[in-house]
């Protein structure tokens, strides 16, 4: 009897080892049935179990194989993520295993005939046999259920000794993709070529940074890059952040490849799931466009994955096992061999750190094609430009930007707000007591929202109610204001003071499917608004050629927290935006507002001069010892009693190890400390950049013992500090 281990999605680090039947040829990568705690579950062969270490009585067997075998490369690669992430296997591979649509739905779908059977015919299986007697069509599982009475896995486990053959199945899944028609590429302008050439020249041996202004063309060199890798038959991964994944794209995709893309997100639905899964497992599609979590399908011959806009924070995935999908991409590429291009007009500080250091090669973009000209950049002192009020109403929009919109609009241009907060105000407040309205299950404030009807609601937990009508507090009635504004206020500020112009407002909460935000897109682009107002939702990708003045009406937000990328993320929020202005013909203006003109940020995006803020930050960095010089791993510690929680930290702490190299912060309040009705605390763990902190958190937390009301998140380069 041999014996395998089998790691389940849902079951933490365990390896469960199950027995291998006699008739079955079982190799680490396979995926199987497997009986678990009297349900039938999918697991993934890791390892043949030649040292059996518990009771071979208690042991079951495997109930069958599926049709899918991850390659050793991939299954090796889903280890190194775990160890790396210091997430759960299991974890790791719930991202990598079939979607359950592709196991159910095959079974489901597929027709059978009886094959010639030379094993062991048992009770069972020979009822199987009989289902088919006297019929000379092919039966689905549903039917052979039907008929036999017997248990899908006996089905199942005669399928796979080769009882049974499939002879056709009943859904398109085969079916050939439509042949690529490429565009030649030759439009494109000489430095677009010559970028191409050094990229393909350094590609063999490192990753390639594509480093461009906005609208400098990376798209279509990375383009001409990705249909040269498919006509060398390989397959092709182009990652974008959560919200470019827009039709616009895809249709440019469309007029350079001849046909649409696979797309793979988190909202496809799951017929499509189990279609791209299947035709990437089979080789039969060579291109996906997809966000961070197509990174985990079973591409059995990539050639080239590009990661667009490589500095977006989306691509550090938050919930459920918590990694960087763009340093993950570079993983898997140098695994298995596949060229990988970052491109973005803002390169993050890691990325930076790694061109500098040589490990990545950079090419450069430094001019707008179309002799489209970089905007200007406006800092608009808000102390000394003050808004002004409007029907005795708060103002955020200050005189000149009011000036220049007037003047854009005179111009029939278009022109666009930003600001990064969703509703009408972030804050209620009692005027009388200073009583502000949190959330019942967070330590945050609820947004006031209107539409139909006002409300409240937690953007964190989404608890929502209706707004108190007196102070919860000091019983004052009608004693709220509302503090701070949102895009739902700018936006009424802007209809008062612009009652003429056609207003449109974006975000996430009024584009939750892609046709909305396809058709605000759209009006935007045949010129039927005049003023677009929108959250970060706006802020990338999106090619907007009427537009000719930005507003950001709250540079600062970003810039305020404990987050030490608050700067760097500032400037590639603020240079994102502006990139949208101006992308055709004349220069257009972005105006910063701002409370904190003097800040270095500011000072740098005025200036033009981004190089020296750059430097200088990461020079801070290296002697702080900080990312990209450093490496953090946070500890997140939650739980529903607070002094518990306390008592453990605090007893973490005291048995933590000692290292010269290495420094523990905390614990501490997590900054929202309350978080979906649990408390909160953190430890951040500074390490050298290499796996150092990794083996000493392993080596610490191996000797505590967590209680089963204290969860414990491990983030690895952690991205917010919440
Ligand atoms: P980026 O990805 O750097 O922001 P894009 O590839 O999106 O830049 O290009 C910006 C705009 O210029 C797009 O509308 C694109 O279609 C157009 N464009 C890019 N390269 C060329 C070219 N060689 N000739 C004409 N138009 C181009
Ligand atoms: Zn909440």
């Amino acid at each position: 009897m041999k014996f395998v281990d089998v790691v389940l999605p849902f079951a933490g680090r365990a390896f469960y080892t199950y027995g291998v039947p006699e008739d079955m040829e079982i190799a680490p990568g396979q995926i199987v049935h497997v009986p678990f705690r009297r349900k039938e579950e999918i697991g993934l062969v890791v390892k043949q179990n030649k040292k059996l270490d518990c009771d071979i009585k208690k042991i079951k067997n495997i109930i069958a194989k599926t049709e899918y075998q991850f390659s050793q490369n991939f299954l090796e690669y889903l280890g190194r993520v775990s160890r790396f992430t210091m997430s759960d296997f299991g974890a790791v591979i719930r991202a990598a295993l079939p979607p359950k649509e592709v196991l159910i739905a095959k079974t489901e779908k597929a027709l059978y005939m009886p094959a010639d059977f030379q094993g062991r015919l048992t009770p069972q299986r020979q009822k199987i046999q009989n289902a088919f007697l006297g019929k000379t069509e092919s039966l689905t599982m549903a039917q052979i259920l039907k008929r036999t009475g017997l248990s899908r896995a006996v089905i199942q486990s005669f399928i796979a000794a080769g009882g049974l053959d499939e002879v056709e199945s009943i859904d398109g899944d085969l079916e050939e993709k439509p042949p690529f028609e490429f565009s030649d590429f030759a439009y494109l302008t000489d430095a677009q070529k010559t970028a191409a050439e050094i990229i393909k020249q350094n590609i063999q041996t490192k990753p390639v940074v594509l480093n461009g202004v906005t609208g400098s063309g990376k798209t279509e060199v990375y383009f001409k890059l990705a249909k040269e890798a498919i006509e060398s038959g390989k397959q092709v991964l182009i990652l974008l952040p959560e919200i470019s994944l827009t039709v616009q794209f895809l249709n440019r995709f469309e007029m350079r490849f001849g046909r649409q893309p696979s797309i793979w997100h988190s909202h496809v639905t799951a017929a499509t799931k189990r279609k791209i899964w299947k035709q990437i497992d089979s080789g039969q599609e060579q291109i996906v466009i997809g966000t961070r979590s197509a990174l985990f399908l079973p591409f059995k011959n990539l050639g080239l994955v590009v990661v667009d806009e490589e500095h977006d924070g989306s691509y550090k995935q938050e919930d459920q096992f918590l990694y960087h999908a763009r340093d993950m991409a570079v993983m898997r590429c140098a695994m298995e061999n596949a060229g990988i291009i970052l491109a973005s007009a803002t390169p993050s500080f890691e990325t930076l750190a790694n061109i500098e250091e040589d490990r990545y090669a950079e090419v450069r973009l430094t001019e707008r094609v179309k002799k489209a000209v970089m905007p200007a950049i406006e800092l608009v002192d808000l102390k000394e430009n003050k808004p002004e009020k409007i029907n005795d109403k708060k103002g955020w929009i200050s005189p000149v930007l009011i000036d220049s919109l007037i003047q854009t609009f005179e111009n029939k241009r278009q022109a666009l707000l930003f600001l990064n907060r969703r509703g009408y105000a972030p804050l209620m407040i009692c005027g009388r007591c200073g009583h502000r309205v949190k959330c019942p299950n967070c330590d945050v404030y609820m947004v006031y929202h209107q539409g139909q009807k006002e409300w409240l609601k937690c953007h964190h937990c989404d608890y929502q109610r209706t707004p108190p009508k007196k102070c919860e507090q000091c019983e004052d009635e009608d004693s709220f204001t509302l503090c701070g504004p949102g895009i739902e206020r700018l936006a009424e500020e802007a209809m008062t003071r612009f009652p003429n112009q056609r207003v449109l407002v974006l975000s996430s909460e009024n584009t939750q499917t892609s046709k909305q935000l396809e058709d605000a897109l759209h009006k935007i682009e045949n010129s039927e608004v005049d003023l677009i107002i929108g959250t970060q939702i706006l802020a990338k990708g999106h090619h907007f050629p009427g537009l000719a003045v930005v507003g950001i009406v709250d540079a600062d937000m970003s810039l305020m927290g404990a987050d030490f990328r608050a700067g760097e993320k500032t400037l590639q929020l603020l240079e994102q935006t502006a990139g949208r202005a101006g992308r055709v013909g004349e220069k257009g203006t972005v105006f910063v507002q701002t409370h904190a003109p003097d800040h270095p940020v500011m000072q740098a995006l005025q200036r033009g001069d981004k190089e020296g803020f750059v430097q200088q930050e990461l020079s801070a960095r290296k002697l702080l010892k900080m990312p990209p010089y450093g490496m953090l791993i946070a500890l997140i510690l939650s739980g529903k009693d607070e002094r518990t929680l306390r008592a453990f930290c605090e007893d973490m702490a005291r048995r933590a190890p000692q290292d010269n190299d290495i420094k523990i912060f905390g614990p501490a309040d997590a900054t929202i400390r309350f978080l979906r009705g649990k408390y909160r605390k953190r430890f951040l763990i500074q390490a050298p950049r290499s796996m150092a902190g990794h083996q000493f958190v392993r080596t610490w937390l191996s000797h505590i013992k967590t209680p089963s009301t204290i969860q414990i998140k491990i983030d690895v380069n952690p991205y917010t500090f919440m």
